[in-house]
C-alpha cells in the first residue's frame, strides 16, 4: 500500500495527525526533499528506508514503491503542502494502477493557507473578493492559454501565485496588462511557517523590485488583490446583529450588551 501524504507547508506541527501516524508506521518514506521539512521524519521507525525524491526520476520513485510492495511493506509518499496542488501525484497514481498497487491520499495544509496565516489574512473579504484564484506562471510546465495571468487579473479576485517567485518582472507586467493598477496590494511570503519565513507587503508596481531587493527567487508565494491590504471590506452577514440564523435570533441592533453565554461554564 502506498499512502500519499501532504506534509504541510514546512513547520513540523502543521502536518495532520493522520499524516504523522502514517509516517510513524511506514516501512519506506519517499519525501520531496526540496520542500518537505526533514524534521517530519524524526518519528519514523528505526528501520524505515528514506528516499529523497528531489534526486529521483518518476521511474525511480515507482521502482522503490514496487519493490516495497513486493516485500509487503507500506510506503509513504510525502509531498509538500497539499498533494493535490502542483504535486505531480496523478502520474504516480496511474503507474500504481497499472501495477495493481493500492494507494490512498491524506490531505495537507497547503502553503497557500500558511501564507495567509503568516499575514493573518482572510482571502474572502466581503465586498472585495469571494473567490481565490490559485495559479502559476508558465515554467517548464506549460499553462493552458485560457488561464493566462492577464485573464485572471481581470476578475479582481484574490490571487495566489505559486512557482513564480523567480519571474516577478514578467508576472507584474502581465498583472498590469490584465488591468490591475500599479497600486494594487500584493505580498510575497517566503517559506511560510518555516523558521526562516519572510513576508513582504508591496504592490503590483513594486513587486519585482521587492523580490529583487530581498533576494527572493524561490519557495515563495505571491498574493495579489485588494484583499491583501485587509482594509475597506464589508462585515460578514453571518455575525451581523440584525441577521437571524438557525442558531441565533436577530437583535435588530448593532452590538449586544449581554455577554454571550459560555457553553462550558461550571
Ligand atoms: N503542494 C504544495 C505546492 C507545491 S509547488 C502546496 O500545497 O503548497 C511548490 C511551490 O509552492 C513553491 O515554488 C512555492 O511557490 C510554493 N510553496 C511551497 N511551500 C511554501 C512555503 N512554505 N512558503 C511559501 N511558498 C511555498
Amino acid at each position: 500500500m502506498v499512502h500519499f501524504v501532504g506534509a504541510g507547508p514546512g513547520a513540523p506541527d502543521l502536518i495532520t495527525l493522520r499524516g504523522d501516524r502514517l509516517i510513524r508506521e511506514a516501512d519506506v518514506v519517499i519525501y520531496a526533499g526540496s520542500l518537505v521539512n526533514p524534521a517530519l521524519l524524526e518519528g519514523r521507525k528505526a528501520d524505515c528506508a528514506v528516499y529523497n525524491s528531489a534526486e529521483m526520476t518518476l521511474t525511480q520513485v515507482f521502482q522503490v514503491m514496487c519493490q516495497a510492495e513486493a516485500e509487503g511493506k507500506t510506503t509513504v509518499r510525502l509531498h509538500t503542502g497539499d498533494p493535490s496542488l502542483y504535486g505531480a501525484v496523478r502520474e504516480q497514481m496511474d503507474l500504481l494502477e497499472t501495477a495493481g498497487i493500492a494507494y490512498d491520499s491524506t490531505p495537507g495544509v497547503s502553503s497557500l493557507f500558511a501564507a495567509a496565516a503568516s499575514l493573518n489574512l482572510e482571502y474572502t473579504l466581503p465586498g472585495q473578493s469571494q473567490s481565490v484564484i490559485i495559479t502559476r506562471m508558465e515554467g517548464r510546465t506549460s499553462v493552458p492559454e485560457a488561464e493566462g495571468i492577464e485573464s485572471f487579473a481581470s476578475h479582481r479576485a484574490a490571487m495566489v501565485i505559486f512557482l513564480s517567485a523567480g519571474m516577478t518582472d514578467q508576472l507584474a507586467a502581465r498583472l498590469l496588462a490584465g488591468g490591475y493598477g500599479e497600486d494594487t496590494p500584493a505580498a510575497i511570503v517566503y517559506k511560510a511557517s518555516w523558521p526562516e519565513e519572510k513576508r513582504f507587503l508591496c504592490t503590483v508596481g513594486t513587486l519585482a523590485d521587492t523580490a529583487r531587493d530581498k533576494g527572493i527567487t524561490r519557495t515563495a508565494l505571491i498574493l495579489v488583490g485588494d484583499v491583501v491590504a485587509q482594509k475597506d471590506y464589508a462585515r460578514s452577514r453571518l455575525y451581523a446583529a440584525e441577521f437571524e440564523t438557525a442558531y441565533r435570533k436577530a437583535t435588530g441592533a448593532e452590538g449586544n450588551p449581554v455577554p454571550p453565554r459560555r457553553e462550558n461554564k461550571e
